[in-house]
């Protein structure tokens, strides 16, 4: 397996993806994202979605603002929707696609309770 360039855990499978950063011979640069998957129905894509706050100086305060990302999800990694995962930079694979999943991390303590409460 190849050494990516980034300290993630190496996936436990196996792929014959050409576009997998650790079995296929994609590179990876730039931005490192941490997000949650919000679909995985496309075949070896899923759809990120980030939270992150804005600051408007009028009111001093942060409003929260969402944004999605496509990325490639390699079968090694396998990420499913609720997942947390680490997806990183890379060459643009397909129109929308320019982000490659490196982790699936595991969801923090806070994490997980306010994500079993809200149902969607
Ligand atoms: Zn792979």
């Amino acid at each position: 397996m190849k050494d990516i360039g980034v300290d993630v855990t190496q996936p436990r499978g196996e792929c014959k993806d050409k576009n997998c950063p650790f079995h296929g011979d994609l590179k990876v640069r730039g931005q490192i994202i941490e997000g949650r998957v919000a679909s995985d129905k496309m075949r070896r894509t899923v759809v990120v979605e980030k939270d992150y706050l804005h600051y408007l100086r009028k009111y001093e305060r942060y409003e929260r603002r969402r944004s999605k990302l496509s990325a490639h999800n390699p079968e090694c990694i396998a990420a499913k929707v609720g997942d947390n995962v680490k997806i990183m930079e890379c060459r643009p694979i397909s129109k929308t696609k320019s982000f490659v999943v490196i982790e699936r991390v595991k969801p923090r303590l806070s994490e997980e309770r306010s994500s079993s409460e809200g149902v969607d």
